[in-house]
């Protein structure tokens, strides 16, 4: 366990009212956290169950969890500790507080695709482009972040187009209510909102989360933002930790203003700096502080590390982006096969996801294993949204999204007419489709053949939520998957025989996380149940586990966002060009700042050897199109740079290395 310098110690120690530690890349700030929360339960006596520590990824927090367990060593005042995402910690109030809000138990999840998917309903019955759906879903999403109410945002609008998004708020979320569901904006602005309206609920949480600390505060929302203040209340117990460099979700909404906000909202605030960096070689840190050197500032911060001067910063400039990918791939080998580097000690991060699909299939020439993060969801896969469709109506009935996705998985004849017609008469008693099925009324305005059969499958579930009840639910979800042969449906939807079993491969790991999550959960809470479990995995990204679980000797392929917060001995930052890094439409936009902040993150999570990658020509839409060199390339300290020519055929071992400076490189591409 290594030493906390004096700095980092004050921060640990310091309990007696509101914290900022705020300390660019690498400096300790995650380990301040982790190391906090140990000093509060082993010395400070303060109940795990009194503690919450709030990250922003998944990732994040499983690591935080388990270097906290670490540090606790057992000790059973650990017991109850919160470390969550935001989301997490939003769906766990949401949870508790159901009928104070007016939802009933079960309450559904939407994810993205979920909310896309009614969305575009509701667009295609008022005749609207549906194309737009993905613009309409961010207006909402941020006028969400920004805590206002469709009438707020309609009063608001002036454009056609906000008045058209602000229509589709106001019946987006009334559908929302109406299926009993929340999406993943209101995982935080649900809770707040509670807080805000009623005290009472909002002095429980108080004095049960008695101290608060915050990672990554930089990226936080407004809602966000609101949910800390409205915990912490008066007391100030409340260490937040962040680097304004770093602030890289302002198109999320995030608002590093929040960092300046804090000293007026307490104004005891103590605010710790921490200028030794202990992950990276002094050149890349001073690559990284030149570069970040171009943005304005609102606080200095200095930051040094002994580390040794380590290797210089490679820049190699390849062909096309082909070269470049296969450059990677053989560069990752290399350093596998001559140096025994282990593969997982390497990174290749980039923009956009685009990036990676390349780069995927030269890794696999190469047999380089890889883990790609942040790739097609594993809830996006079919077989998987089904299996949990089913499982959302079982827990809420009222989730007419989900029904209706599983009303013919298998098929059961029951036509779109008949659909239609159900959901009017639901539409117009106000109440969800299953419950529409048992209504007299419906009688009137069906064949009868045709509501027996909806009839048929109402009562099948039914029987199968009892036997959830009253028996093993897992068993009774399997029982579930054979009286509609689902493996039977596999067979018949998918290509080939390898395909179903792959498919049916990760129904079956599904079944297995409900079960250990659910196991997980009653440990803390005896009577959670199969529904706590289910919104619990809709909040988990479980391909990012499953592929941990396997096997984690791979190479990490990610994007500069999902990169925050970690560290990897050896990194590839590709795409150094203009248009990629800084993004086209950054440049657009004239917001290169956040660009630069990006590139800073980039290069900081290198621990020892850093290689940033260009192509000098790239395809687009069928095109050949020429690149520039990023211009950030010429912001890093050419003394530190050794840049390699196109020499891009080349096997790695004979490679000379170039000694051309920068601006040769940049007359090449003229
Ligand atoms: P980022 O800004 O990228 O999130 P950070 O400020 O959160 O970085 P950490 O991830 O906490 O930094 O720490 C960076 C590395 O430095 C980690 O490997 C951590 O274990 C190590 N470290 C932190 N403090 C010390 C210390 N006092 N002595 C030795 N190593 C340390
Ligand atoms: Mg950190």
């Amino acid at each position: 366990m290594s030493r906390l310098n004096p700095r980092q110690k004050e921060a640990v120690d310091y309990i007696g009212g509101p914290l900022l530690v705020l300390a660019g890349a690498g400096s300790g700030k995650t380990s301040v956290i982790t190391r906090k929360i140990a000093y509060l339960i082993n010395a400070c006596g303060i109940a795990g169950r009194n503690i919450a520590a709030v990250t922003f990824t998944n990732k994040a927090s499983r690591e935080m969890k388990e270097r906290v367990n670490a540090l606790l060593e057992g000790n059973p005042a650990g017991k109850g500790l919160t470390v969550a995402t935001f989301h997490n910690l939003g769906l766990t109030i949401i949870k508790r507080e159901h009928k104070h809000l007016g939802f009933k138990p079960g309450f559904s999840i939407f994810d993205d695709q979920d909310t896309k998917a009614l969305l575009k309903d509701l667009m295609l019955q008022n005749n609207e482009e549906s194309d737009q759906v993905d613009v309409v879903r961010n207006q909402i999403s941020s006028w969400k972040n920004e805590m206002l109410t469709p009438a707020q945002a309609l009063a608001s609008a002036q454009l056609p187009q906000d008045i058209l998004c602000a229509r589709a708020y106001d019946e987006y979320e009334q559908h929302l209510r109406a299926y009993n569901a929340v999406d993943f904006d209101d995982l935080i602005l649900v809770p707040v909102r509670l807080f805000e309206e009623q005290p009472q609920v909002l002095e429980r949480w108080q004095n049960r989360l008695r101290y608060l600390l915050v990672d990554e505060y930089q990226d936080t929302n407004l809602s966000q933002y609101r949910l800390v203040k409205l915990l912490v209340g008066h007391r100030g117990a409340l260490t937040v930790v962040g680097d304004d460099d770093q602030s890289i979700y302002a198109w999320r909404g995030a608002r590093p203003e929040n960092l300046v906000q804090l000293e007026k909202d307490y104004p005891s605030l103590k605010v710790v700096k921490l200028e030794q960096n202990y992950r990276s070689t002094s050149r890349i840190l001073k690559a990284a502080n030149t570069l970040i050197a171009n943005n304005p500032h609102v606080y200095e911060k200095t930051l040094w590390s002994d580390m040794g001067l380590g290797d210089p910063i490679r820049v190699i400039h390849t062909r096309n982006e082909d070269a470049e990918c296969e450059r990677i791939a053989t560069e990752t080998l290399d350093l596998h096969l001559r140096n025994n580097i282990q593969f997982k000690d390497m990174a290749v991060l980039y923009r956009g996801n685009f990036q990676a699909r390349l780069l995927e299939m030269k890794l696999q020439h190469y047999q380089v294993p890889y883990k790609l993060n942040g790739g097609t969801s594993f809830f996006a896969r079919a077989e998987i949204k089904d299996l949990m469709s089913y499982l959302k109506v079982l827990v809420n009935p009222d989730d007419d999204n989900a029904f209706l996705r599983i009303i013919n998985l298998p098929r059961r004849e029951i036509g779109p007419s008949t659909l239609q017609k159900l959901g009017q008469y639901s539409v117009e008693r106000q109440i969800s489709m299953f419950n529409a099925c048992e209504e007299l009324g419906l009688e009137q305005v069906m064949p009868a053949n045709a509501l027996e059969r909806l009839r048929r499958f109402c009562s099948w579930m039914q029987h199968i939520y009892r036997q959830c009840h009253q028996g093993d639910p897992i068993d009774a979800i399997y029982e579930m998957m054979r009286d509609i042969d689902y493996e039977g449906w596999i067979a018949q939807n998918s290509s080939s025989d390898a395909m179903a079993e792959k498919r049916m491969q990760n129904v079956h790991f599904l079944m297995d996380s409900l079960k250990s999550t659910m196991e997980r959960l009653q440990e803390d809470e005896p009577d959670a149940g199969i529904q706590e479990a289910i919104n619990r995995l809709i909040l988990i990204d479980m391909l990012d586990r499953q592929e941990e679980e396997d096997d984690s000797n791979r190479v990490q392929l990610m994007t500069l966002h999902a990169s925050k917060g970690l560290e990897f001995p050896h990194v590839f930052l590709m795409g150094m060009e203009e248009e990629l890094l800084p993004h086209r439409n950054s440049i657009e936009t004239d917001n290169i700042e956040e660009e630069r902040r990006l590139a800073y993150v980039g290069i900081t999570r290198a621990k020892r050897c850093l290689t940033i990658t260009l192509a000098k020509q790239r395809k687009q839409y069928g095109e050949v199109l020429d690149c520039l060199p990023s211009r950030f390339l010429d912001e890093l300290p050419p003394e530190d740079l050794e840049i390699e020519g196109a020499g891009e055929k080349c096997p790695v071992q004979n490679q000379k290395r170039g000694q051309a400076t920068l601006n040769n490189l940049k007359n090449m591409f003229d």
